[in-house]
């Protein structure tokens, strides 16, 4: 059997044009090249109400254990204006050593590389002691409910195992082969709206200012120490991303006044607690103003660490070999599919240098393509040793 080129199938895959949730017949093009190198697969449709249903991919070569599985995205974030890039995003070219197109960061050419590192893998080892499975969603980029969260369900309804999860997320900042991710801080919004009585300015005992109560609870919430961070962490920290009075009048006292925060939290705290800790201030305070309240809160994902084992350090170990990098195992950056995979599998992500991701041009440099396989064919090597 022939290798897959990495190259090839980059191009290839940039080349639907798979703005989050789009399939544009990605999955079956992904489906039968795994065929070709035996693995058994299933394209999982899910849908829920008020959202669009989604395509995902499982698929696995080999029945025994362990079961090394890959997981990744194939959707991608919109182009923006196409007048500014200066190829077109979804015909992928080649310039000065480089691949532009729409997800050839982040991270369809991180998903051809895993692929070819398969082929190569296997051309070369008749046997293969375990199994190596892909778990593919089209829905990373967007709301994310139909996709890795129900695969996951998927997969641990039908008793499938999985014993180590890479994610193949662009995690580097700069040089690949300087970070490989062991967790991720947790992620929650809050939106809060403050309900006072509008009236006249020159009459403030006629109304009641929700913005008073507003900046007091804002001031305070800021100003919470949650943390001074972890060995694995950063400190938690909170920022208020808007505040909104809607008032056209200068001589009315507003009715609502909003807000809303974000808080990036490391395992020392759950979602839960600190909306404990949170809604006492609000709670006091607006009672201390007699004005009225509303909170809400969307949890994006729970913080979680991977304490390192033996395959986390093994990859370390393949990783920094082959890019000559002292590499470090870390938690920063924002969310990812790992928030989900790793109730079911011990898991960390690798992948390529994310500096143009989301971007216009966004691109992969030739050789990290390559170093890239050359990384993934030797984890494959090291862990079925
Ligand atoms: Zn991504």
């Amino acid at each position: 059997m022939a290798s897959i080129n990495e190259l090839q199938l980059a191009k290839e895959l940039i080349s639907f044009p798979t703005v989050t949730p789009v399939d544009a017949g990605i999955m079956k093009f992904l489906e039968k090249k795994l065929k070709t190198l035996g693995f058994k697969t299933k394209i999982l449709e899910f849908k829920e109400k008020d959202s669009k249903p989604v395509k995902n991919l499982y698929a696995r070569l080999g029945n025994k254990g362990p079961n090394f599985c890959y997981a990744g995205h194939l959707d991608v974030v919109p182009p923006g204006n196409l007048k500014d890039w200066t190829v077109n995003p979804f015909k992928p070219s080649v310039k000065k050593g480089h691949l532009i197109g729409r997800g050839a960061n982040d991270m369809k050419s991180s998903i051809a590389a895993f692929v070819s590192a398969v082929s190569n893998y296997i051309k070369n080892n008749e046997e293969l002691k375990g199994s190596i499975s892909f778990l593919i969603t089209g829905d990373e980029e967007g709301v994310a409910i139909n996709g890795t969260k129900k695969v996951v369900e998927y997969l641990r309804k039908k008793k499938e195992k999985i014993d180590f999860c890479l994610v193949g997320e662009p995690t580097n900042p700069n040089k690949l082969g300087e970070m490989i991710k062991i967790g991720r801080r947790g992620s929650m919004t809050g939106k809060l709206s403050i309900m006072g009585i509008q009236g006249h300015v020159a009459y403030p005992q006629r109304a009641n200012n929700p913005s008073t109560a507003l900046v007091q609870i804002l001031k305070e919430i800021k100003a919470i120490k949650f943390d001074k961070g972890t060995k694995d962490f950063q400190p938690t920290n909170l920022e208020i991303t808007k505040i909104n009075i809607d008032n056209s009048a200068e001589n009315v006292i507003p009715g609502l006044a909003n807000a809303a925060f974000n808080i990036r939290f490391n395992n020392k705290h759950s979602s839960t607690s600190i909306k404990k800790k949170i809604n006492k201030i609000i709670k006091q305070i607006s009672n201390r103003n007699k004005s009225k309240y509303k909170i809400d809160y969307r949890v994006s994902g729970e913080a979680f660490l991977t304490k390192p084992n033996s395959t986390t350090f093994m990859i370390r170990d393949v990783v920094k070999k082959i890019t000559k990098i002292n590499t470090k195992l870390s938690t920063t950056g924002g969310t990812s599919d790992a928030r989900f995979i790793r109730k079911i599998a011990p898991c960390l992500e690798f992948g390529l240098v994310g500096k143009t991701m989301h971007k216009v041009d966004e691109a992969v440099s030739l050789s990290d393509l390559k170093k890239l396989t050359l990384i993934y064919t030797n984890i494959l090597k090291n862990y079925f040793k």
